[in-house]
């Protein structure tokens, strides 16, 4: 990853370390490119920049899904809020602006399309072949499943499967991703290619789900 496009993914607003961010970098870097890529779960656009830079390279197009309202850990009360982030006049999270704000500071917007809306709800009208599917998105047990059931069945053979946030040891953290880790496992249709941190890298070999 050039040095340049590298300090500008590190500088961006987000959760993710350093050495998962090149990881997720060098894996869409690899990915194949006659689909579309998708994100699931961009926040304020910090992965969308690892992976937009690797589609940028590639000419390859990132679809970056988020509805912006934060997920059950960003809203008040919870580990990872951060209150700069709630629009006051309707007390609920907006990160769309920063999101906005760091793609075009990258030169990306020709690169990462955002899609403002609920996954569940995309994914029922979403119908093309993906290459690439990172899934980051809500972490609960409903919303994680809901990730894995609508969005890993349009995984084209081929494709890369990475997934953010799993933990085997609960005492790192929750356990929904690595439940979804495992159900694509045990799937037999995906290869495991890689392991940095909590980010999981796999490639689809078969059908199923
Ligand atoms: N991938 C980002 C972090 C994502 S945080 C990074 O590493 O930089 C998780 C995001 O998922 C939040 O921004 C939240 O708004 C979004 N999210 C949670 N549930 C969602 C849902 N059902 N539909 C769309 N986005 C959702
Ligand atoms: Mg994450």
């Amino acid at each position: 990853m050039p040095d340049d496009q590298r300090a500008r993914a590190e500088a961006a607003r987000g959760f993710m370390p350093i050495d998962e961010g090149l990881a997720l970098h060098a894996a869409a870097s690899a990915a194949p490119v006659d689909g579309p890529w998708l994100e699931v779960g961009s926040y304020c656009g910090k992965s969308a920049l690892y992976l937009g830079y690797a589609a940028e390279a590639r000419g390859a197009t990132l679809f970056a899904l988020d509805h912006h309202r934060g997920s059950e850990e960003n809203q008040a009360g919870w580990e990872h809020h951060e209150p700069d982030l709630v629009d006051t006049d309707i007390g609920l999270m907006d990160t769309l602006p920063i999101f906005r704000r760091t793609v075009f500071d990258a030169g990306l917007e020709g690169t990462v399309v955002a899609l403002v809306g609920d996954s569940t709800t995309v994914a029922r009208h979403w119908s093309t072949p993906l290459s690439l599917l990172f899934i980051d998105g809500g972490h609960g047990h409903e919303p994680a499943h809901a990730d894995y059931d609508q969005w890993v069945p349009k995984v084209a053979i081929g494709g890369v499967l990475l997934i953010h946030d799993v933990f085997p040891d609960p005492a790192d953290g929750g356990r929904p991703p690595f439940e979804i880790w495992t159900r694509a496992i045990e799937s037999g249709a995906f290869d495991e290619i890689g392991v940095t941190g909590s980010l999981r890298t796999l490639r689809r070999t078969g059908v199923g789900q």
